[in-house]
């Protein structure tokens, strides 16, 4: 399940449906968003505080198009990004995706960095969630040795490779600065057995991060399924 959320500055809020698509889609102008997504520019206001579109907790990515009032939370963030408070609730529902603390803890430490980053996308990726189960595989540089090795996209546009957060509670501060930690070096942290976090100047290039390393991930897999070890030197 992806989740999204997209925060312009308060003088500049869109609808509720502009930023549903804003959230399915892509994030440009002001906007600041999250599948978690955001925008520190926006952010870097004196005083300001920020309205957000966010995923409600339970929403399924496949329902957004179809039922975004019951799917969709409008939610103000305070400057610090450390709380939030509802400000429309749709159809009712009232709480945030619970991983809503880890996004604006990538958020602040963005900012805080001057990252030229201003899209968090958190997903669910299968086949790189599988390799993070494998125990030899998920931590260390053999990791990105195998991802790199399966295909040459990986080794263009993630050259830094993969980060790692080992396994932490989803929604825990923990797991949240397990995450930061590890996108001091990298754009796209794995969160083992769950998902992971991916940054970029935009929704598109961060979704694109996590779909090119999880074809490689696939791939791993599919030869091994066919009962082949495919060449890789790790
Ligand atoms: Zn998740």
């Amino acid at each position: 399940m992806a989740i999204q959320s997209t925060l312009p500055a308060p003088k500049n809020q869109p609808s509720a449906a502009a930023a549903a698509i804003a959230c399915a889609t892509s994030t440009t102008g002001s906007s600041l968003s999250s599948a978690h997504i955001s925008r520190p520019r926006a952010c870097q206001k004196r005083n300001a505080v920020y309205a957000a579109v966010i995923t409600a907790t339970g929403a399924r990515l496949r329902e957004l198009a179809s039922s975004g009032a019951r799917s969709l939370l409008l939610v103000r963030i305070e400057e610090r990004l450390d709380g939030y408070s509802v400000l429309w609730d749709g159809e009712g529902t009232s709480l945030a995706t619970s991983e809503l603390p880890a996004h604006l803890e990538v958020h602040g430490f963005l900012r805080k960095n001057g990252s030229p980053y201003s899209a968090v996308v958190h997903t669910h990726p299968t086949h790189l969630i599988a390799l993070t189960q494998i125990e030899s595989l998920a931590r260390g540089d053999a990791l990105n040795q195998l991802l790199w090795s399966m295909h040459p996209e990986v080794k263009v546009f993630l050259p830094e490779g993969v980060g790692f957060a080992p396994y932490r509670c989803p929604g825990s501060s923990e797991l949240a600065a397990a995450t930061v930690e590890a996108l001091r070096d990298h754009r796209l942290c794995l969160w083992e057995k769950h998902g992971c976090v991916c940054v970029g100047r935009d929704l598109t290039e961060a979704f694109d991060l996590i779909d090119t390393a999880d074809k490689a991930a696939q791939i791993y897999l599919l030869c091994r399924g066919a009962g082949q070890e495919p060449q890789w030197t790790g």
